[in-house]
């Protein structure tokens, strides 16, 4: 990696750890946020949801405007209510003819109950190659949609995992439902945003040896194994994935965690979830067609579409 590239991706890293939402500018280049953004330039976005992409957020900044892109429009991140599968369709359908702008790789492929929207991303200026994340949007409410990232290695697609994916078919999970920053119905471009993002936060994995930016465990019922949980992905220096915005791990829950026994919660885990933890991976047919071996399998495949897919492992 260029030192310049590593130098941004220092950057943004440092951001992440403040809570700080990069800019995601057209194409999926996340750049740092600009130095000045205050939450008092951010206008309506001074609320609680600190994890709303702030690339999408209005406005040129001085600091973004060393990119040669532009910084994209406001834009409506959510639905503000739960909508039907008909408005479904329909907003889904009206908004992948217009993301050539964002996001000019992307493509679509009907679905019988739903669309399947493949998109790249550059993730970092001067990477070698970016990701794809093929995307699952169905028309049922509540199913949600269901995404896999893959970063475009020369040699072949590398799925992106396994942190912050879901059990146990390693699809993203970029953000809480309860950090309100997407909700069914909302707008794709800050979709992709936030798993273009998330993509970001496993390439800086890959190369710091840390997670950047806030994390969280498993919610309820199974709150019970998040010692295990932080104990086998924590790491020290990382925030705490407890959910705390300042403490990192060593110095946070870790102490307590040490003090459980670790092997009867590994057990625990698996009695209670199905599998180990690390036994999560894309599903065979997901990755065939990754690599071109094999035709995209159904939404029905590959998605549970009568429950809710609340992600059993969550990371903002
Ligand atoms: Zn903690």
């Amino acid at each position: 990696m260029e030192p310049s590239s590593r130098e941004m991706l220092a950057k943004i890293g440092r951001q992440l750890d403040a809570n700080v939402f990069p800019h995601v500018f057209d194409n999926g280049v996340v750049m740092p946020s600009a130095s000045d953004v205050t939450s008092s330039a951010l206008g309506k976005e001074t609320d609680d949801e600190q994890q709303r992409p702030r690339g999408s957020a209005a406005g040129s900044r001085k600091g973004a405007a060393r990119w040669k892109g532009t910084p994209r429009r406001s834009r409506q991140a959510g639905a503000s209510a739960r909508i039907s599968s008909g408005l479904l369709r329909t907003t889904y359908e009206a908004q992948v003819a217009s993301l050539e702008k964002e996001y000019p790789a992307s493509r679509v492929f009907p679905d019988d109950d739903g669309i399947w929207l493949q998109s790249e991303s550059a993730v970092l200026s001067g990477l070698d190659y970016g990701a794809t994340f093929l995307i699952a949007l169905p028309f049922a409410p509540g199913a949600g949609p269901r995404a896999w990232g893959f970063w475009n290695d020369p040699r072949g697609p590398l799925w992106i995992g396994p942190r912050h994916t879901n059990f146990f078919d390693g699809s993203i999970c970029a953000f809480s439902p309860g950090d309100n920053v997407w909700t069914e119905g909302g707008n794709l471009t800050s979709l992709i945003d936030l798993y273009t993002v998330w993509a970001f936060r496993h390439l800086y994995l890959e190369v710091m040896g840390r997670w950047p930016g806030r994390q969280y465990s498993l919610p309820p019922p199974n709150e019970v194994l998040n010692p295990y949980y932080r104990l086998a992905q924590c790491k020290d220096n990382e925030l705490c994935g407890c959910g705390s915005l300042t403490s990192r791990y060593a110095e946070c829950c870790k102490p307590r965690d040490l003090r459980s026994d670790f092997g009867r919660l590994a057990q625990e885990f698996v009695r209670r979830m199905g599998a180990r933890l690390g036994d999560r991976k894309p599903p065979l047919a997901i990755a065939d067609f990754a690599s071109g071996q094999g035709a995209l399998p159904s939404i029905r495949d590959v998605h549970n579409l009568m429950a809710s897919t609340a992600p059993t492992s969550k990371q903002a």
